[in-house]
């Protein structure tokens, strides 16, 4: 078989290995002029490893990443370091990475909530009966089983952050699936995402799949016998296609798909991001901590600071300390407007208060990333919104990470989804032949 895939994203590069090894023959379409999409990086001449553009790292739950990469033989080249989160309480700084550990957060107050808290916590991390709590907001949930204070202390301030003007309407699997997942040591790969994305492209190149890159998809059409898809003003003919952008765009590059489906499409909800990039001189946590979460009532001008050199040593990066400083906004905020000169006077000032000594001499470059996708929205009752991956035209596929749920984005879950649509264009396959 014929098959495209647009987008060279984790997704889309997890689905043509698994087409190619089967003996089909795969082009990509990629618009940008690099592998990785959200989870691609940049490096400076003076770096070893890349950053990412928006700061990644995997849990050691991430199966089907670190599954892929052993099937790649590559598992020698992943790190798990062990980093400190921590959240913002009262002006001091308190261990936020496992519920032992939050636990000891004063936040909650003594007795009873603390008492509620560790059983709420035990409960969501024994449970699989995710489906229960689909039909619940995470806000009204939180408070009636964990309590109002521990609920306003610790979770409302994350919903806030993560979804702004949406928090009080995500679900409880969207909880339950963060506090399941997560593991105190986090993961990279040698080199950074960039480097594992540019290496799995190249194995992938080896096999015979052609990668096109700078090459965005206009549209995909319908044809008597299979698709085709216009690029760069020109139309190529396929037997399957599998898109892995946002559902907005899948909407907007298939305008003939059945109203009901394009609905769904466009229902779908999801927040922004715009996250600054700084390469330091010195160390701006003294303490070491790498993920700093600042609650949105703190007054900071993001939700989170991330030293990434808190987690990979200085040594990767020609001695630099890069920092990110980064937010989940509704597009439109006018973040996303600001040039980068403007969003540093607005973010300046947030540094001082990490670490004093701080100056503005310290900013040896910056860069800032935006993107209108980062994080899916789900609302009560998503799992029946989910737009199927097969999608009601023939040989159409499509897989992003607003279907993942009720697992939370990721590029483990990008792999996960991109193998499962790969197992479904195979099995539409067998049914036609
Ligand atoms: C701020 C932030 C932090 C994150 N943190 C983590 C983390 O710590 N760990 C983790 O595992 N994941 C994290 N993620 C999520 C992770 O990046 C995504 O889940 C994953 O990369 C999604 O992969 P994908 O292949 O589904 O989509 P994408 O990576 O979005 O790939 C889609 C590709 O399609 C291309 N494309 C778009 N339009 C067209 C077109 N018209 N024609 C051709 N190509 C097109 C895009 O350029 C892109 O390369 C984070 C994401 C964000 C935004």
């Amino acid at each position: 078989m014929k098959i495209a895939i647009i987008g060279a994203g984790f997704g889309g590069l997890a689905a043509a290995y698994d087409l190619r090894n089967a003996g089909h023959e795969v082009t990509i379409f990629e618009a940008a002029d690099y592998v990785g999409g959200l989870a691609s990086g940049f490096k400076e001449p003076t770096w070893d490893w890349w950053v990412e553009k928006f700061y990644h790292h995997w849990f050691q739950s991430d199966k089907s990443m670190l599954g892929l990469i052993k099937e790649l033989g590559w598992e020698d080249k992943v790190y798990f370091p062990r980093p400190y989160t921590v959240l913002l309480y009262k002006g001091k700084w308190y261990p936020f990475d496992s519920i032992l550990k939050a636990l000891l957060f004063p936040g909650l107050g003594y007795g009873l909530n603390k008492i509620r808290f560790g059983f709420v916590g035990l409960y969501l991390r024994l449970t699989n009966n995710w489906q229960a709590l689909d039909k619940y907001t995470a806000h009204e949930w939180m408070q009636k089983y964990a309590g109002r204070q521990v609920y306003e202390k610790m979770w409302e301030p994350l919903l806030i952050g993560k979804f702004g003007p949406y928090y009080k309407d995500v679900n409880m699997a969207w909880m339950w699936a963060r506090l399941k997942a997560r593991s105190t040591r986090l993961g990279t790969f040698e080199g950074g995402f960039q480097n594992f994305a540019n290496m799995f492209a190249n194995k992938l190149r080896e096999q015979g799949v052609v990668i096109r890159l700078g090459a965005g998809v206009k549209s995909i059409e319908r044809e008597q016998a299979g698709l085709s898809v216009i690029s760069d003003g020109k139309s190529e003919s396929f037997d399957q296609v599998l898109v892995t952008t946002s559902p907005s765009l899948m909407a907007r590059l298939c305008p003939d798909l059945p109203k009901e489906y394009l609905k769904g499409l466009l229902g779908l909800k999801s927040m922004g991001a715009v996250v600054m990039v700084l390469a330091l001189k010195h160390r701006l946590s003294e303490q070491g901590y790498y993920w700093l979460i600042l609650p949105k009532e703190a007054g900071y001008p993001f939700l989170a600071l991330v030293e990434h050199t808190n987690f990979l040593p200085p040594e990767k990066f020609g001695g630099d300390h890069i920092v990110y400083a980064g937010d989940y906004l509704e597009v439109g905020h006018e973040y996303f407007s600001m040039n980068d000169g403007q969003l540093l006077e607005r973010f300046i000032p947030a540094f001082k208060k990490f670490n004093p000594a701080f100056d503005r001499d310290w900013i040896k470059k910056i860069r800032v990333f935006k993107t209108n996708y980062a994080q899916p929205v789900p609302l009560v009752n998503h799992s029946k919104n989910i737009p199927a991956i097969q999608t009601p035209i023939d040989g159409l596929y499509f897989a992003s990470m607003s279907q993942v749920y009720p697992w939370d984005r990721g590029t483990n879950f990008a792999v996960e989804i991109g193998r499962k649509a790969a197992k479904m264009i195979m099995g539409h396959e067998n049914r036609r032949h």
